[in-house]
């Protein structure tokens, strides 16, 4: 993929479905865009991701994202003209136990009053949205308007439409470090020489820390290797994806009848490469748990298991915005097994920044800045929670 490449206003750096998206909405809105991927686009997590589109359980700081994501989701796919495998057919939180009621109702009280489309189901209700549910389950969260999509097929949509925008996408460029003048950052280093620019987004994923490192910027962010397991495929049996309170679980059935499992079980990474390596342990963990609350998950063969390496932020929500100590730079990183729902509102609320000056939905509560002070090793030490 090619476009324009002189003068560039904009750098980004990293071409997964974040830097893509920021890519496509800075080149929509006539801004110079050069994307630069040291691989191929969505090699790494936008490659590997679950691929769920959830509104539900979302921190309140990136709630209103997440809710202008879901308007876009509805209408991408005519957007980017691609087919991204999109399906907007609900998630679904289940209970297994009754001390976990409590927390479920007030949970979807709290999300109802932020403005969430989201309901109590069980009984018949429940058992008609998801029939292939074990006989155990209670009741669940459900917002109809949350869904799937494959990532990698999403990232590469992106990219394509940045390129037919007028940005220049190259693949197979390394960036090495931040080219910093006076204190501002000016461009990039990469094994092809300087590209200036008056604007560098660092959106490398679990890559971003060393880069930032080059400017003198501490991003709290860290590699974690999150596992997926791929069933073969068998007749449509489930429209929502799945997650289970108390269970590492995000269970969906693909549009060729694979089921997709994950829910943040982890697995090996290395920076030198852009996947993770498996353990036999979480494979087995994933599966048994899957079968727990999707019965015929059981029944199925194996297909395929793999890794991917996100980025962890110390409070495990995204880096968001410019860096005030450090002119010419905007981090988007971070996303901590969440960002791929978030990549639409994520372009575009970063493009309005570098057009508008103010992003349509603010951003403080994700700036950088939020850590200073703090202790984000300890932080970034403790598990996941998925
Ligand atoms: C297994 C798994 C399941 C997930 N499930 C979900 C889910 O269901 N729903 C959801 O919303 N989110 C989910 N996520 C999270 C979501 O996929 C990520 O937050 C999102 O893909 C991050 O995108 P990114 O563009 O920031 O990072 P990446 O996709 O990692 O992209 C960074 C890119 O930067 C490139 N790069 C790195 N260094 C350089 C360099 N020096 N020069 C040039 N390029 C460089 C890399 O090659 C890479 O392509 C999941 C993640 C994983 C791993």
């Amino acid at each position: 993929m090619s476009g324009q490449g002189q003068g560039t206003e904009v750098i980004v750096v990293g071409g997964g479905v974040i830097g893509s998206s920021i890519a496509y909405h800075l080149a929509r809105a006539g801004v110079r865009t050069l994307l630069l991927e040291q691989r191929t686009i969505a090699v790494a997590a936008s490659g590997a991701s679950a691929g769920g589109t959830r509104q539900q359980g979302r921190d309140p700081r990136e709630l209103a994202l997440s809710m202008r994501a879901s308007a876009r989701w509805a209408t991408l796919e005519d957007e980017l003209a691609a087919d991204i495998h999109y399906r907007r057919k609900g998630h679904l939180t289940v209970i297994e136990r009754e001390e976990d009621r409590v927390g479920l109702v007030e949970a979807i009280g709290r999300q109802q009053a932020a403005g969430l489309n989201i309901r109590l189901v069980e009984g018949a209700e429940l058992r008609g949205i998801a029939p292939a549910l074990a006989p155990h389950i209670l009741a669940g969260s459900y917002t109809p308007d949350d869904g799937h999509a494959n990532p990698g097929l999403t990232a590469k949509a992106f990219a394509a439409a940045a390129a037919r925008a007028g940005a220049a996408v190259r693949e197979g460029v390394t960036v090495h470090g931040l080219a910093v003048e006076g204190g501002k950052v000016v461009g990039v280093l990469t094994d092809e020489g300087r590209s200036g620019a008056d604007l560098t987004i660092l959106a490398a994923g679990a890559w971003s820390r060393a880069l930032a490192a080059t400017a003198g910027v501490e991003l709290p962010i860290a590699p974690m290797g999150l596992q997926m397991i791929l069933t073969e495929a068998v007749a449509p049996c489930l429209d929502p994806v799945v997650g289970c309170v108390g269970r590492r679980l995000s269970f969906k059935q693909l549009p060729a009848g694979n089921f997709l499992i994950g829910g943040g079980w982890p697995g090996d990474w290395d920076l030198a490469r852009p996947r993770g390596v498996t353990r036999d342990a979480g494979i087995w963990g994933s599966a048994q748990t899957a079968a727990a609350i999707i019965p015929v998950s059981g029944t199925v063969g194996l297909q395929d298991a793999w890794v991917g390496i996100e980025a962890r932020s110390a409070d495990d929500m995204p880096i968001l915005g410019p860096v005030r100590e450090v002119a010419g730079l905007v981090i988007a990183a971070g996303f901590s097994g969440h960002g791929f729902q978030l990549s639409p509102a994520i372009g575009q609320v970063l493009a309005e920044l570098v057009v508008e000056g103010r992003p349509s939905i603010p951003l403080d509560a994700l700036a950088l800045d939020r850590f200073a002070g703090h202790d984000t090793a300890a932080t970034l030490a403790a598990p996941f929670a998925g």
